[in-house]
């Protein structure tokens, strides 16, 4: 391993993952600087405990480098292009993230991981995974952007010690920072431009998100209906004989996961010499089964059998799962029409999928554009419409993209932020929406212009959808 003791390790930012990474290196005898933007008062708590332990802090001060500083560990979300990265770099100074932390703080004995990034699907996919993988029996847990530190979870805090195999979900930012990262096998869901001005270029996104290939020892996961993702697999270096293996909704190829008359089959990994395929489960044992969402489960079961998970554990682990709250949630029908809560359709590449998902739609859509054109999105989708009611900042985008795309699908535009809007867009939804339809949000945006986040959106709407049946 490492030897820690006496180097000069710089920390970048304090919070969630710099915390964790400040207490682990000191206690391995480092010498630890954090440097933090803010000097707030969550940071002078959290100074004050990293200092009782022999950490240096510096305060509303994080474009310096520290004088000696031998290694950077960044907190995920700093962009590359600040200063004290230029610093770093003119000075010859690795930088890591918390997940390169992390991989070379991991023991030797440590699990293997599946990972999985993408632009969208990524928790649900690593969630999937998780279940079937436990219905195989497998001692495995659920890390990373997902929430859980995978500091946490490689040093081995009681519920992960003993770990036979981690399902990871790594964001594009994690991935930036994450050089020497090798999993066993991994997946890139699809690619849509987003969080473009982080990374600068589509382009970087695409390579930061292509570095979860690098070194892959049994299988790189892609989409047979994003290229993108394909070319990223050709790009990447990887141990020998590892696999590209893709996923389609279609009739899958030869080392191809896909569906035949409405099954989930395997052609990548096929116990059976005599057999060219296997079969892996229903698309009625995905919940819900909507495209995008089976296209994840194909994914999931693509690492899973990678890792050697027989048939009967998929089709068991994609029963089991249950999703996450605001994602494609059915949350009551009221007079025929379902009322569909997918606050998480936080981006256009997100909504065009669960708008994808159902035949006739009164829409709730807007919020923070984050610098999104809709035009694709409503084209693909005006066949689809019955009406829009558009909500939050950057609605009028919407609406102009829907005069060009769909004008003749009635839209309500919402010129209310307050506590009630909701409520209104759901009465007004109800008002467009006949017997059959889905009343569905997918925003297609950022929801900090009216929420706290969109765990409160989609409970706004929940709550105003109750208030319609009672
Ligand atoms: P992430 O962790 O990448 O944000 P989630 O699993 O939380 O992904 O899903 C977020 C939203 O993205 C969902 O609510 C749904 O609208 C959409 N989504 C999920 N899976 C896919 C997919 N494979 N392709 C496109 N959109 C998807």
């Amino acid at each position: 391993g490492l030897s820690w003791e006496g180097k000069h390790v710089t920390v970048a930012g304090l919070g969630v993952s710099g915390v964790p990474a400040a207490k682990v290196l000191r206690e391995r005898g480092a010498l630890v600087t954090v440097v933090n933007d803010g000097d707030d008062e969550r940071a002078r708590a959290q100074a004050a405990e990293l200092e009782a332990l022999g950490v240096t802090v510096r305060l509303g001060d994080g474009a310096t480098l520290p004088q000696g500083t031998e290694l950077i560990v960044t907190a995920p979300g700093w962009k590359p292009d600040k200063p004290l990265f230029a610093a770093a770099a003119e000075a010859g100074v690795p930088v890591w993230g918390d997940v390169e932390l992390a991989w070379r703080l991991r023991g030797p004995d440590a699990a293997p991981w599946l990972a999985v990034t993408g632009t969208n699907g990524k928790t649900t996919t690593v969630q999937m995974l998780a279940s079937i993988l436990k219905a195989a029996g497998l001692r495995t847990a659920a890390v990373g952007n997902i929430g859980v530190s995978l500091l946490d979870a490689v040093l081995g805090e009681e519920q992960y010690s003993d770990l036979d195999v981690l399902a990871v979900e790594l964001s594009s930012y994690q991935l930036h920072w994450a050089p020497s990262l090798r999993a066993h096998s991994a997946a890139v869901l699809n690619l849509a431009p987003d969080h473009l001005d982080w990374h600068g270029s589509m382009e970087a996104y695409a390579k930061d998100k292509g570095r979860i290939y690098e070194g892959n020892r049994v299988a790189c996961v892609y989409n047979v209906a994003d290229k993108a993702t394909e070319d990223l697999v050709r790009e990447a270096d990887v141990e020998e004989g590892c696999r590209a293996v893709g996923f389609t909704l279609g009739t899958p190829g030869p080392s191809q996961l896909g569906v035949v008359d409405g099954i989930l089959v395997d052609r990548a990994f096929v116990e059976n010499r005599q057999k060219n395929a296997q079969e892996l489960a229903e698309v009625s044992d995905v919940n819900p089964p909507a495209p995008h969402n089976i296209a994840n489960a194909l994914a999931a079961a693509a690492l899973a059998r990678a890792f050697g998970v027989p048939a009967a554990a998929v089709r068991d682990g994609l029963r089991a799962f249950t999703p996450d709250a605001h994602r494609i949630a059915h949350v009551a029908d009221v007079d025929g029409v379902a009322y569909v809560d997918d606050s998480k359709a936080t981006n256009t590449h997100a909504a065009e999928a669960s708008l994808a998902a159902y035949e006739s739609i009164v829409w709730i859509g807007g919020g923070l554009a984050k610098g999104a054109t809709f035009d694709e999105l409503v084209a693909k989708s005006a066949q689809r419409l019955r009406g829009a009611v558009l909500i939050g900042a950057d609605r009028a985008l919407i609406r102009e993209a829907l005069a060009r795309h769909a004008p003749e699908v009635p839209v309500v535009d919402l010129d209310r932020t307050d506590t009630g809007a909701m409520l209104q867009a759901v009465q007004e939804a109800r008002r467009l929406a006949a017997p059959g339809d889905t009343v569905l949000l997918a925003p297609a945006c950022a929801s900090m212009d009216m929420f706290t986040n969109y765990n409160q959106r989609g409970d706004a709407f929940a709550k105003a959808v109750r208030e319609l049946g009672t």
